[in-house]
């Protein structure tokens, strides 16, 4: 069998997005999966659309996510260029060639002309009006330096039909497509040439793309047919939605890999998810390494209708990869935003990764989740009231002044020094040591649940802030 080649074409927008990540994941996935190779093209050209740093952007994000590409602009191959605008002299070879064999032709319309072609909707169709020029009048045209454009000759009627390995037979009527431009009057070519002359030459044998590419194909496919080239295999995904009924865009700047590694997300996670944007593995396993997606990736997995993209779905996948986090690799993830919160030169940073790990989903999170730690906020006195631990307001009225003198008299504020004198005490006193901890942990955060347990908390606050917060909490009571 042929070796499988597959591609990711983005073209340079600036940004990486999640739709565009999952084109490239299920490229690589299909090509490795099948002991295939994964190529990076950059289609560019669309100049004015030039956006500084994309590229690299590009670079970036496939490697930072693993997607490791055997060619492309900055690792070479045998292909090359895998640049677009490096190739003009290819397709304008290849567009004379397409001209000979009555696949394209010269168009020298003027854009009133062109205008003027509009109905009363709005619709506007080329009339194939340059189709039928003498050959004489064309090459007179030409030399005399004429500004023009290469469009591609598309049956006026009939049937055009392929096999998606996804969607299954896809059929259009040649009427429902128009004599798009090929070579665009600066000499570049359109995506709807370029696609097709570098994904022949560059040898690709399974065409991965979005569903939004399912309509025009037939318009490849004529071309492919023209030169005497082999059609590639096609395999089109379905379209990531942002609910019922919008589209996740990357118009509207949503939904950025970046974006999402700047909130907090894991790369791993953010991969993993996009994986799921249409592909439900057949173990039903969710949470899987790159390198398990490679083993168990498989066409049959894939759906045909639009995935919903679910933040909270990837908010629980990225918790569960941060809780695999060593202890130094969470902090060393974390600390970027430890350092961006308020806590910043007030405590041990380390001390409250340690408290913080496999309680955080999303790092993004950090800084909110220990804003408490610099001042104690205002609280409901309602939290005390506790069924399991048989606290309330006046429970911990009573309470509090006893915990104090407790708490001063212990030196040693580590969390096992303050847990173990304080179940003592409570023992001593004959009430719950569960009762003792609600209520000091209530006194110290302000709040029911927290990171770490009030011994924890306390040995971070240390003595002097944990006695005055307490102090706070019994004028709060009284
Ligand atoms: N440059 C196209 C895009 O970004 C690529 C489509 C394709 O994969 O053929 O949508």
């Amino acid at each position: 069998m042929e070796k499988v080649r597959t591609r990711f074409a983005p073209s340079p927008t600036g940004f990486m997005h999640l739709g565009g990540l999952r084109t490239a994941l299920y490229a690589y996935l299909y090509a490795k999966h099948n002991g295939g190779d994964f190529i990076l093209r950059i289609e560019d050209t669309d100049q004015q659309r030039y956006v500084e740093g994309a590229v690299e952007l590009i670079y970036s994000s496939l490697k930072e996510s693993g997607l490791i590409y055997d060619e492309g602009p900055d690792v070479g191959g045998n292909y090359g260029p895998y640049v677009q605008s490096e190739r003009k002299e290819i397709y304008q070879k290849y567009a004379k060639k397409l001209i000979e064999l009555g696949g394209a032709y010269y168009c020298f319309c003027s854009k009133e002309r062109l205008e003027s072609l509009t109905d009363e909707n709005g619709n506007r169709k080329y009339d194939k009006h340059c189709l039928n020029l003498p050959k004489e009048e064309v090459e007179r045209r030409l030399a005399a330096g004429e500004p023009y454009v290469i469009r591609q000759n598309i049956p006026s009627e009939g049937v055009s039909e392929y096999e998606d390995m996804v969607y299954g037979t896809i059929r259009v009527d040649y009427a429902d497509l128009e004599d798009n431009i090929l070579i665009k009057s600066d000499g570049m070519p359109t995506y709807n040439f370029a696609n097709v002359i570098d994904d022949h030459l560059m040898g690709i044998t399974h065409v991965i793309r979005g569903t939004e590419y399912l309509s025009s194909t037939p318009k490849y496919n004529l071309m492919y047919d023209a030169f005497g080239w082999e059609r590639p295999k096609y395999i089109h995904l379905p379209t990531i939605m942002k609910d019922a009924t919008r589209k996740l865009s990357k118009r509207y700047g949503d939904a950025n890999f970046d974006d999402f590694v700047k909130k907090g997300y894991l790369k791993e996670a953010i991969i993993n998810y996009v994986a799921l944007l249409g592909w439900s593995p057949k173990s039903n396993v969710e949470k899987m390494t790159l390198k398990e997606m490679v083993d168990t990736f498989s066409l049959d997995g894939i759906s045909k209708s639009p995935s919903i993209f679910d933040e909270m779905k990837l908010r629980w996948l990225n918790g569960e990869y941060i809780r695999e986090l060593s202890e130094d690799e969470f902090y060393a993830h974390a600390l970027p935003y430890l350092e961006n919160s308020a806590v910043n030169g007030k405590f041990d940073l380390k001390k409250i990764a340690k408290l913080l790990h496999g309680r955080v989903e999303v790092l993004g999170d950090i800084p909110e989740k220990i804003d408490w730690l610099v001042t104690l906020p205002d609280y409901d006195l309602a939290l005390f009231e506790n069924k399991k631990n048989k606290t309330d307001e006046e429970v911990a009225k009573a309470l509090l002044p006893e915990i104090k003198e407790w708490l001063e008299g212990i030196d040693d504020f580590s969390n096992d020094s303050l847990f173990s004198s304080l179940s003592e005490k409570a023992k001593e006193k004959g009430v719950k040591s569960g009762s003792i901890f609600w209520v000091m942990r209530i006194a110290i955060t302000g709040m029911a649940v927290t990171p770490g347990g009030a011994t924890e908390i306390a040995e971070l606050l240390g003595k002097q802030e944990t006695l005055a917060r307490i102090e706070k909490s019994i004028s709060l009571l009284a």
